[in-house]
């Protein structure tokens, strides 16, 4: 039997939503111990496919600094999902990078200083390996399908999760260069991290959408633009193209992990602390209060 998977994605999987191109049903926000999720929505058709917009319905409702991480997850496996994609906008340190490029990333830095990072708390539980640090299961398959559409992207890049919402300083991303960070973002950590102890397949799809702004000429700060001041057309339309290929990715992933055994270890990330009594092998029992639906 194949994996049921969910996505978390960001803005651009949301207009996506909003326009009727990514055809779902609206199951909303979910009460979990942790607090209520973001609004799910169950994809038509026959995979079934989970959703939660982690910005918001409609637009950048929510900073990623502010998104219940905990309760996203939770509210996924809750609905019985075995494996999550996040898809996510990035900007790039590096301009051997494009506008538009995907990345399967591979490793990631967490430098959020203020997010719940854990389901743990108070506990002495929690202690998990991070190699690797995302499923190889599904790094492969998206490989795969990235590679079948011919689609541009890296198979391995370092990821730079910062709280945001404001944007990094030029000496800030000196320093992250210096430790080999090759893409910045606000939206990884620490849901990979939280999804491994709820011992879920995790792999996160990002693309570029500008360049990080080190402090030189490349590219100066365009006064009334942000996202709009990509510099040219081409670029606009690159990364409308990489949005656009969320529904066919997600599908293809469903389609393929059907018939997948599933040959990676994050199924028993938590098998050490089950093993000595420190949690039972029912997840749900995990944590002191049970999840009640609004
Ligand atoms: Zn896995």
């Amino acid at each position: 039997m194949g994996l049921r998977l969910a996505c978390i994605g960001g803005e651009g999987a949301a207009a996506l939503l909003e326009e009727g191109v990514f055809s779902a049903r609206r199951l909303g926000p979910r009460n979990t111990p942790f607090g209520v999720s973001g609004p799910v929505y169950e994809c038509n058709g026959s995979d079934g496919i989970l959703f939660i917009p982690r910005n918001g319905e409609t637009g950048y409702e929510l900073c990623s600094a502010f998104v219940n991480y905990r309760a996203n997850v939770y509210a996924l496996k809750d609905l019985g999902a075995e494996a999550v994609v996040a898809w996510s906008a990035v900007r790039a340190i590096s301009h051997n990078f494009r506008i538009g490029q995907f990345s399967i990333i591979n490793d990631i830095i967490d430098e959020t200083r203020q997010r719940q990072g854990t389901f743990f708390e108070n506990r002495g539980v929690g202690t998990i390996r991070q190699w690797p640090v995302f499923c190889p299961t599904l790094r492969r398959t998206l490989e795969q399908i990235l590679t079948e559409r011919q689609a541009g992207f890296r198979n391995e890049a370092v990821y730079m999760c910062t709280e945001g919402p404001r944007r990094e300083t030029p000496a800030e991303l000196r320093k992250y260069v210096m430790v080999g960070a090759e893409l910045v973002g606000n939206s990884v950590a620490p849901e990979v991290f939280l999804a491994k102890e709820l011992q879920l397949c995790y792999a996160a799809i990002t693309y570029i959408t500008d360049y990080a702004e080190a402090g030189g000429d490349v590219r100066g700060y365009e006064p009334g633009g942000l996202f709009e001041a990509l510099g040219m057309v081409t670029d606009e339309q690159r990364v409308s193209d990489a949005i656009e290929m969320l529904p066919a990715v997600l599908s293809g992933l469903a389609e393929k992990l059907a018939d997948m055994p599933r040959d990676c270890a994050c199924g028993a990330s938590m098998e050490h602390h089950i093993a000595r009594g420190e949690i039972g092998p029912d997840w749900r029992t995990w944590f002191q209060a049970e999840p009640k639906q609004p």
